[in-house]
């Protein structure tokens, strides 16, 4: 179910549509990844990221055993997801970090750390009296000692540090990794000093999280290790260990490929003989395994002059995750054609394959496309994870009233049922909801499909292939011949599979298909310009659902707030009161986006007499919609409102998705 032309989004691509939220100028260069499900890609494309499936295939399957993530380490890892993603290393201004609290000064100020500790309220001052009474005998530090009783947490410890030595304090639950700049030092390393880097402050110098900041000797090191700066910032040991063994995990889900791959594949091999190239397998493997952790629904590789962006698509919104520095891009963009088994000497055309791996008991399909642009070769892989079951209609989101006009039109036995809008807004979902509650074994339900992201058992599902030259109106016409009930085309994007959907329609079948268009009524006009007869389109048409996907609201810090009349106004809607809601707030759980999930937004119309009569006389989408609306159908708009009155979005969100007007 394609719903995306195969214009690829170069600017998503290649991040010409704005730098990311760059911040304080007391940090740089943090990196995280950043996950979403759009469109863009020259390759198939489907529905957003909703986790449909899609068949492995002739992909290589690669089994990779992975342990189960520490809680926490899978905790970061949400959270991390949806942090507007500054620049990385370079010369980028500091970024909106965060898990990030500065000290009340910066340096070091000669104080006893107890002293500290009191001044910040983590402890009593008795209790420190008592803990440098004990710590005079027992030969520990009264600070160990305040630990072990249980009087102060190690983050308060690690707080209290940062604050004596005048660092910045970091909650790697929250705090974005980059795994560029983590892969400067390995993990035997990391774990003898208990430090990570974890972003570039800048060209020359590292931002480490350490547990001691007053390991000199440490700091030296990684100094030279690195070839960078070093600046220190405290964090819990107890979070380094995780996030030390987070780092193996990753490159662990993806090295197995490697190795397997090699066998087959002399340039594997090749590469895998060169010391120089093995920090960029750890590199690709590690951001391949963090998006598919993270559930990102694509990855970028972005080029832009003198570096390589790596971006991440998560509930539909692009983050920036790290940048490859020039010497490395080159090598990571062929690692990853590599493990697509693309022709890695093919730089100035498209290309596009799959990679098919099991992570932690997931499978995982990626496809991947080269864009070669004017700053050199660019990567997307769209992930599909294969183990997220179909949804039921009861989970879609939409109200009880749309759904039932939506059911009640997927029951008749004949008639066209589309679902639009943009790419990445969910359509595919929708659709492959309808077709398991219509799945029964007296119905002969046939699909074809760009590419199939969902196996579906009883169904004959038909995979489009432009190698074959299998197109969606030659697939469309030889399932009419195979006397189906139900068929279902991924998408209308040209007027012959439209012209033969809707005869199809008219003729005793039921077709259910998307569509490119912003709103319901839209989809009449559209079909009409498309060279479809008005008269066809009228009769064909039984109902039409517009859709977005928004992201919902953490519910673990969603803040109640009330939103002013005027603001409704601005925003379009005829507002005579203000409005209660929720607004986004951001915690661990949400990574401190304020957001996890995402919800529908629905637009159902269903095809009345009076609407016909309108299409028949080629009227405007908008005056179809208005009496549309007169009959009962709610506007995306307004479900949107609705779900923000719920407190399962946010106005901002539905400002994003559908726009104010
Ligand atoms: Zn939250």
């Amino acid at each position: 179910m394609s719903d995306q032309p195969a214009s690829p989004d170069l600017h998503a691509i290649f991040g010409i549509d704005g730098s990311p939220a760059v911040g304080d100028p007391l940090i740089t260069g943090a990196s995280e990844l950043s996950l979403e499900a759009r469109p863009e890609s020259g390759y198939e494309t489907f529905d957003s990221g909703e986790g449909l499936q899609v068949p492995l295939e002739e992909a290589p399957a690669v089994e990779v055993q992975v342990e189960a993530p520490a809680e926490e380490a899978w905790d970061a890892a949400e959270a991390a997801s949806e942090q507007p993603a500054p620049p990385s290393p370079g010369n980028a201004p500091e970024p909106g970090w965060s898990g990030i609290t500065r000290p009340s000064r910066r340096g070091s100020s000669p104080r006893f750390l107890t002293d500290v500790i009191i001044a910040m309220q983590l402890a009593t001052a008795r209790q420190v009296e008592d803990a440098i009474e004990t710590s005079r005998t027992s030969g520990q530090p009264p600070e160990r000692i305040l630990l072990d009783q249980g009087a102060i947490t190690q983050d308060g410890l690690a707080r209290a540090l940062a604050e004596r030595y005048g660092l910045d304090h970091l909650d790697l639950g929250v705090f974005q990794v980059d795994m560029s700049a983590a892969n400067l030092v390995s993990t035997t390393i990391a774990k003898r000093y208990q430090a990570v880097p974890v972003a570039f402050a800048d060209k020359r110098t590292l931002l480490v999280a350490m547990a001691d900041p007053s390991n000199v000797l440490a700091v030296d090191d990684i100094a030279i290790m690195t070839g960078h700066e070093v600046r220190v910032a405290v964090a819990p040991p107890d979070d380094i260990t995780a996030l030390i063994s987070r780092l193996d995990r990753l490159e662990d889900v993806v090295g197995h490929t490697d190795e397997q791959q090699a066998e087959e594949d002399d340039e594997v091999v090749a590469l895998h003989e060169s010391d120089e190239d093995a920090p960029v397998i750890k590199l690709v493997n590690q951001i391949v395994a963090q998006a598919v952790e993270r559930g990102a629904s694509d990855i970028h590789f972005a080029p832009d002059g003198s570096q390589t962006r790596v971006r991440f698509r998560i509930d539909g919104v692009l983050q920036d995750i790290t940048t490859v520095p020039r010497r490395m891009a080159a090598g990571a963009v062929s690692r990853v054609k590599i493990m697509a088994e693309l022709d890695i000497a093919e730089k100035r055309l498209p290309q596009d394959g799959r990679i098919g791996l099991v992570v932690d008991g997931r499978h995982v399909d990626l496809r991947v496309v080269t864009l070669p642009s004017v700053h050199g070769e660019g990567i997307v892989m769209r992930v599909l994870d294969k183990s997220n079951v179909v949804v039921d209609m009861e989970k879609l989101g939409m109200a009880d009233h749309e759904r039932e006009r939506f059911e009640s039109s997927c029951k008749e036995t004949h008639g066209a049922v589309l679902v639009t809008g943009p790419t990445g807004s969910g359509k595919s979902t929708t659709l492959y909801a309808a077709l398991q509650m219509l799945n029964t074994p007296e119905k002969n339900i046939i699909t074809v499909e760009d590419p199939v992201e969902y196996e579906m058992a009883g169904l004959t599902q038909v995979q489009v292939s432009n190698k074959t030259g299998l197109t969606f109106a030659t697939g469309l016409r030889a399932m009419v011949r195979a006397d189906p009930d139900i068929i279902m085309v991924g998408e209308i994007r040209d007027k012959e599979t439209a012209q033969i959907a809707i005869e199809s329609a008219l003729t005793g079948h039921l077709v259910l298909s998307t569509l490119h268009t912003n709103d319901a009524p839209s989809a009449i006009t559209r079909l009409i310009e498309m060279g479809v007869e008005p008269f066809l389109v009228a009769s064909a048409l039984e109902c039409v659902v517009a859709q977005r996907l928004a992201r919902m609201l953490c519910p673990s810090c969603k803040r109640r707030m009330i939103i002013p009349k005027k603001v409704l106004q601005e925003s379009g809607y005829k507002a005579v009161t203000e409005l209660e809601a929720y607004e986004p707030v951001g915690c661990r759980r949400c990574g401190g986006s304020g957001y996890r999930g995402r919800v529908g937004l629905y637009e159902v119309m269903k095809i009345t007499p009076e609407i016909q009569t309108m299409a028949l006389e080629r009227r405007p989408a908008e005056v179809m919609r208005d009496l549309a609306v007169s009959q009962g159908m709610v506007r995306l708009r307004d479900d949107g409102l609705n779900k923000v009155r719920m407190g399962r979005t946010s106005m901002a969100e539905i400002a994003r998705v559908i726009g104010t007007n």
